[in-house]
């Protein structure tokens, strides 16, 4: 086999940085300079959820601060080998809600197709980190059971994407969902939810934009994005991207304790993000998933966080905090 150097002009495929991320805790702490971490590292968390990080994210980390934001969100600490009360392994009833495989009903209207078990990051809070969607995967029998779910139930007119990373998916495989979706004519609006603009924004790729265009449906993308050190350049260029090719911009974050848990932080996230044409939605209460306890903030100080960003910003760029609860049908407000 022939390997080719990409030429250096040209930023390497999306697909070729997926392959190229860092997946060694030691390797990514050496690379910011953070040996004296490495006592720190979890054992066992990160035996079952492994390190994985993107380049084009690590690039974005602030070398030698062992508290940097973007860095707590995936490095496996020590402190996810602890077994706290109350937090386990399905926390929002992913596993009762299940249609078929792949499909979660929860909500009325709305259908949400796991697509994938893939992410191009591992996000250490994530609930995704015990629930089998590997093995669950809509797109594993190429979208039939899905579709056909979906054109069973008239009542559901939006379809979610998520997963896993439903843009870890080549095009040809979104291409066979949405070319499937076309035959279901009660549909009105397609969601993905994604953190690859976010973490690998080089997905954005012509590839996907020709997607995008080509939808029957609007399509409105749910982006994930924590904290506005986040954001650079690369990411106001998938986001423009995006919305050039008409798909609406929506953020949702997770309330993380040393990660977003400031208003000043909070706030910058909301303008950042305005600043690169993506509006707030969803302020997310950790879901209590094993593992995840060092990073809860409790009601109150959230309660309280969240009225301070009320007060310091428009109310459209208040983003709506909410607690997913298991048997709810809605994302419950706090
Ligand atoms: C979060 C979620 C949705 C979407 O809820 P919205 O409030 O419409 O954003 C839909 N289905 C499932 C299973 C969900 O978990
Ligand atoms: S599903 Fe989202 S939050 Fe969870 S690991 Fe993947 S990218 Fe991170």
């Amino acid at each position: 086999m022939i390997t080719a150097t990409p030429a250096p002009a040209q930023p390497a495929s999306w697909q070729h940085q997926w392959r190229e991320a860092i997946t060694d805790p030691v390797e990514l702490l050496r690379a910011l300079d953070l040996d004296a971490l490495l006592p720190s590292l979890a054992a066992a968390g990160a035996r079952s959820f492994p390190l994985r990080v993107p380049r084009a994210f690590l690039a974005r980390m602030r070398r030698g601060d062992p508290a940097d934001p973007l860095l707590r969100q995936v490095l496996p600490l020590a402190d996810e080998d602890r077994v706290v009360a109350g937090y386990g392994l399905d926390a929002v009833g992913d596993l009762a809600s299940r249609a078929v495989p792949g499909v979660l009903h929860k909500y009325q209207g709305r259908a949400l197709l796991v697509a994938t078990g893939s992410c191009a990051v591992n996000c250490r809070y994530c609930f995704r980190r015990h629930f089998p969607y590997a093995e669950e995967g809509a797109a594993a029998d190429r979208w039939r059971g899905a579709l056909a779910w979906l054109a069973a139930h008239p009542d559901v007119d939006e379809v979610l994407l998520s997963g896993g990373d439903p843009w870890s998916l080549s095009d040809a495989r979104l291409q066979e969902l949405t070319d499937g979706l076309r035959r279901i004519p009660h549909l009105r609006r397609l969601r993905v939810h994604t953190r690859l603009p976010v973490v690998l924004p080089d997905r954005v790729d012509a590839g996907l934009l020709a997607w995008v265009r080509g939808l029957h449906l609007p399509l409105v993308v749910v982006v994930h994005a924590n904290h506005p050190a986040e954001l650079d350049p690369a990411t106001a260029r998938a986001f423009a991207a995006l919305r050039a090719a008409g798909a609406t911009l929506l953020n949702q974050a997770v309330l993380l304790q040393g990660v977003n848990d400031d208003p000043k932080v909070l706030a910058g996230l909301s303008e950042s993000l305005f600043a690169q044409g993506v509006l707030p939605y969803y302020l997310h209460q950790l879901d209590r998933v094993a593992g995840t306890a060092h990073f809860a903030v409790d009601d109150a100080l959230a309660r309280r966080l969240h009225q301070d960003l009320r007060r310091r910003l428009p109310g459209y760029l208040v983003p709506r905090l909410v607690r997913e609860e298991a048997g709810q049908p809605y994302k419950v407000p706090l």
